[in-house]
């Protein structure tokens, strides 16, 4: 990189001071959104920096896929943690957001889990961390970049080793927004010295407010100050929601236009799934005997594969859509319903007239705010 011919586009005025030291010479733009395609082609061949908020990168990198003589970098916005510039691949995309178990057990075992965790068996407790490594490292030659990671469960702190998979996320996708998502019951014993390296690694915690998280609020909050991790606490999660289709649409679009889950991208084991429910239903199946599709992920060891056209396939409805409502129906949440005491009836729905017109009309109209409002608390630390 020439940081004396670098063209820098930010969008956040505060930053101006930092990148000035960065680009003393470079030519530094102020641009409200993001540049447009006109204007980048006229910067090529030379240095592009985009210093954007980091979900504005996927779009304009994808942009400079067909610039010829462009050294692209990014600083990711918003993260707090990359500060040096990293160079981008023009020729893979930036995919916007995986999710992924490290172990798939649960100490809720909430009734209808959105990842039949309280259905998982005894042969698949943890994601292995060699096999986690490979698959990121394997994820890395598909796409540039990730632009959120979150590492998930069941419960991710009942696996000992949860800082050994931050630190290697950290390291693989440094670009990333980078979360692990936990009940927090279990935040108050783990040690300092964890909570520090997760910290260290630029990861913070997503906190699912169930009713007994709340009561413990306080002691979760006191062991994440004591080691400097930020988190942030969803609203209370006293319904969860029933999705599944006992016989299946006709065509998957209706479920897909209206879904508010399409980014919930999940890897796991060599596979990389549109969504969870597509990734995990195969833990209904075994449990009840039932025979919802458990092929629609790809192979991410599949040498033909590359990230555009997975982007590509996530972009639209896919088969697994057909099995899924077009509306949510609401459930209570319950605490400790372990396998023996799940029913199909938490995650299936009928096809009544409330829950095939009703619903879904009434999920079109939130759809919008429920986005926008879920991206919103995710943004917050
Ligand atoms: S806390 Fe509940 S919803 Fe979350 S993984 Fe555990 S069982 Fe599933
Ligand atoms: S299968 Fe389709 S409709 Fe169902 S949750 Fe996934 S993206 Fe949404």
């Amino acid at each position: 990189m020439n940081p004396e011919t670098a063209v820098v586009y930010y969008d956040d005025k505060k930053e101006l001071p930092r990148l000035r030291g960065l680009y003393p010479q470079g030519d530094l733009r102020y641009v409200k959104d993001s540049p447009d395609a006109t204007r980048l082609a006229a910067d090529a061949p030379g240095t592009v920096v985009f210093a954007l908020a980091n979900e504005k990168l996927q779009a304009v990198t994808a942009l400079c896929r067909s610039l010829r003589g462009v050294s692209v970098y990014v600083i990711p916005g918003g993260l707090g943690f990359a500060a040096a510039p990293l160079a981008v691949d023009v020729f893979k995309p930036r995919l916007d957001y995986v999710e992924t178990e490290i172990t798939r057990v649960c100490n809720l075992n909430c009734r209808g889990c959105c990842d039949y965790s309280n259905l998982a068996q005894d042969d698949e407790i943890y994601y292995d961390l060699d096999r986690f490594t490979a698959d990121l490292t394997r994820m890395k030659t598909l796409f540039w970049g990730i632009a959120k990671i979150r590492i998930m469960g069941g419960e991710p702190l009942l696996n000992p080793r949860v800082a050994e998979y931050v630190e290697t996320a950290r390291r693989i996708f440094p670009d990333c927004d980078l979360r692990v998502v936990t009940n927090g019951l279990l935040l108050p014993s783990v040690s300092t010295d964890t909570l520090r390296r997760i910290g260290a690694a630029g990861c913070s915690f997503d906190i699912s407010n169930y009713p007994p998280t709340a009561k413990k609020k306080k002691e979760i909050l006191a062991a994440l100050h004591s080691a400097g991790v930020s988190c942030n606490f969803s609203v209370p999660m006293r319904y969860f929601f029933r999705n599944l289709r006992v016989t299946p649409a006709g065509s998957p679009a209706p479920a897909f236009n209206n879904c508010i889950f399409t980014h919930c991208h999940m890897l796991g084991n060599g596979r990389l799934a549109p969504c969870s429910f597509a990734f995990c239903t195969y833990r209904f199946n075994r449990r009840f005997g039932a025979a919802y599709p458990e092929d629609d992920l790809f192979d991410i060891y599949d040498p033909a594969l590359d990230g555009w056209r997975v982007i590509e396939a996530f972009s639209a409805p896919h088969p697994f859509c057909r099995y899924c409502g077009s509306g949510i129906i609401p459930i209570r949440w319950k605490g400790h319903c372990p396998s023996p005491q799940a029913r199909e009836s938490d995650w299936q729905i009928k096809d009544t007239f409330i829950n095939t017109v009703i619903a879904p009309q009434l999920q079109s109209a939130v759809k919008k705010t429920a986005v926008a409002l879920r991206a919103q608390n995710q943004k917050k630390n």
